[in-house]
């Protein structure tokens, strides 16, 4: 078979989280809770079954639902967006990311994107015949060097492609960042894709800075979020995705041939539950007390750390412990001390080993002490 991704294989997610399990260990690779969503939440979907949103949603998405999310965009990030015309309910980030690539990219077309980065962009792209044109994030605290972008940038950029909070490093975008991309895309045509789907799970009194909130960014970008992050229900894959009426109506023409609509019901329940702002703004406080629980219990351990600014994911540097590759290490200790996590590389293609894991620390708290203790002991 002519491959159109000769280079793609299985996704590291599903390979750690299969070996997680074959080998009996504490699954911190692949990102999801191992707590339940609220049960009022679950309730809801049920009553949304039992009130009949049992056919299909609108195409793009239930209105009321629509709605609440421009509510919430408009008071957290000062921005107007239309729910007719400039929301769209997608199964998930992932569907939207890739319809807006498959939207908007054709061949020949160059994408930046940073690296280490989530691992759906670089695929997605190739097979609508786009450049990558990878920029390195600065280690150690993952910056962005914005002349090396401007440097980047051609007449051939037909988009740019962000994520703040930022899988999966931990990293965020400061609000100095947003403006100096603001100043490169002044004037281009260049489209952004600003996937903000860990905008809710940010630490220490950061703000989250959406693309949403910069004018000249907001005319030109998409931006993308995930209920699976916000309410614990990666499992319903359900997101949304925002951008000017322009170009939501070409998101519109793929979306409706991609999956058509998304789960009915499950917007029903969605669109109340996120009538009530505290459903989504203790987020940061929940996800900072798992991470300071984490930190401080491995802080006497051999892996060394800054903690994460946004994410529910921590990096873990094992230099101190083995020169050995971050896959083959990342294999060893899944067979043999029973953890599970993501070797950082495999989203970093074509650069050096880092010698970092990732560690997802979405898990109760006994949870958190089992995998705490195991890796005190490496
Ligand atoms: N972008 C990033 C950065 C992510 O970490 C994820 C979740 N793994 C997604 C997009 C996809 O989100 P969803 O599960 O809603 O498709
Ligand atoms: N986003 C999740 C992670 O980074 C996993 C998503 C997936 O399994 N595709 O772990």
């Amino acid at each position: 078979i002519n491959s159109k991704l000769p280079e793609v294989s299985t996704t590291i997610f599903t390979v750690m989280s299969k070996m997680a399990n074959q080998y009996g260990a504490i699954n911190l690779s692949q990102g999801f809770p191992n707590f339940e969503a609220s049960p009022k939440l679950i309730d809801l979907v049920t009553q949304g079954m039992q009130k009949g949103y049992n056919q299909y949603a609108p195409m793009p998405g239930l209105l009321p639902l629509r709605e609440v999310i421009s509510e919430k965009t408009n008071s957290l990030y000062s921005s107007n967006y239309h729910p007719e015309t400039e929301v769209t309910i997608t199964s998930g980030a992932t569907q939207a990311i890739f319809t807006i690539i498959a939207a908007f990219i054709n061949p020949g077309d160059e994408v930046v994107i940073f690296k280490p980065a989530y691992d759906s962009y670089e695929p997605s792209i190739e097979l609508f015949g786009g450049t990558i044109v990878p920029i390195q994030l600065k280690t150690p605290d993952f910056t962005v060097d914005w002349q090396e972008v401007e440097e980047k940038i051609t007449s051939k950029t037909k988009m740019v492609i962000i994520n703040t909070p930022h899988n999966p490093s931990g990293s965020v975008l400061s609000g100095q960042d947003m403006l100096q991309l603001e100043k490169l895309l002044k004037n281009t045509d260049i489209i952004l894709l600003s996937d903000e789907v860990y905008e809710h799970i940010i630490f220490d009194g950061r703000e989250h800075q959406s693309a949403a909130r910069y004018p000249g960014l907001a005319e030109r970008a998409f931006i993308t979020a995930s209920f699976g992050k916000t309410f614990h229900t990666t499992g319903w894959k359900m997101g949304y995705c925002m951008a000017p009426a322009s170009l939501m109506t070409e998101f519109r023409k793929v979306h409706q041939f991609n999956v058509f609509c998304s789960n009915h019901p499950m917007q029903y329940a969605l669109a109340k539950y996120l009538k009530t702002p505290e459903n989504y703004l203790l987020l940061p406080n929940f996800y900072q007390e798992k991470r300071d629980l984490f930190l401080s219990m491995i802080k006497d351990s051999r892996f060394t750390f800054t903690p994460a600014a946004g994410t529910y994911f921590q990096l873990l540097k094992y230099t101190e412990i083995t020169d050995e590759g971050d896959v083959a290490f990342a294999e060893r200790l899944t067979k043999e001390h029973k953890i599970a996590s993501i070797p950082v590389s495999v989203f970093n293609l074509n650069q050096k080993d880092d010698k970092v894991l990732r560690f997802c620390f979405a898990k109760t708290d006994d949870t958190l002490k089992k995998a705490a203790e195991i890796l005190c002991g490496i």
